[in-house]
Formats: C-alpha cells, sequence, structure tokens
C-alpha cells in the first residue's frame, strides 16, 4: 500500500517578498529644511487697524543674507515674509534668523 503523500498538492509556493530597492541620496533626504535659528523677529503692527496679530503667510519669502545682531544676538540672514492680516491689509515681516 502506498503510503499517503502528506504533501499538500496546493502548497502555496511562497513569492518572494519583491523590496524596493531605496536608493539614498547622498545629503539631505528630500524635503528638510534647512535648520535656522530665529534670533529676532519685527512684530509690525497693520497700519490699517492697528493689530499687530500675525496673519498666514502667502506668497514668496525672500531671504536676504545680512549679518547683524539683534538685541545682542548675531543673525546672517534676514527673512522677508509676507502676511495677510485679518483686515485684509498686506504687511511685510521680518525676522532675523541664524543659520
Ligand atoms: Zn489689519
Amino acid at each position: 500500500m502506498e503510503s499517503l503523500d502528506e504533501q499538500d498538492p496546493q502548497l502555496e509556493q511562497l513569492e518572494p517578498v519583491k523590496r524596493k530597492k531605496e536608493k539614498r541620496p547622498p545629503g539631505r533626504p528630500k524635503g528638510s529644511k534647512t535648520e535656522s535659528i530665529r534670533v529676532g523677529y519685527l512684530a509690525i503692527r497693520c497700519p490699517k487697524c492697528g493689530s499687530s496679530e500675525r496673519g498666514a503667510y502667502f506668497g514668496s519669502t525672500k531671504r536676504t543674507r545680512l549679518e547683524g545682531t539683534f538685541n545682542g544676538e548675531a543673525y546672517n540672514e534676514i527673512v522677508t515674509r509676507r502676511a495677510r492680516c485679518k483686515c485684509g491689509q498686506v504687511r511685510i515681516e521680518k525676522s532675523y534668523e541664524l543659520i
């Protein structure tokens, strides 16, 4: 008598897990921002309504390389951002950052 073949004919063939080769480009990973320390911030009151509340930034951010000190803290870049006040007035805000 033939012994029972215990091997399951429908034995699952394990497919090798396809692994995506993750190539890490040298240098900074994508999306990482340049770390900078904000040493100073110039709060500009809205000329229209007098509010100093900061709205959402929009448009482009302008970065100017300039070394100096703000309240004794050294900075090397001035970042100019445009923000819209709650009243609709556009305000230019400056922050002093150290990169
Ligand atoms: Zn305003």
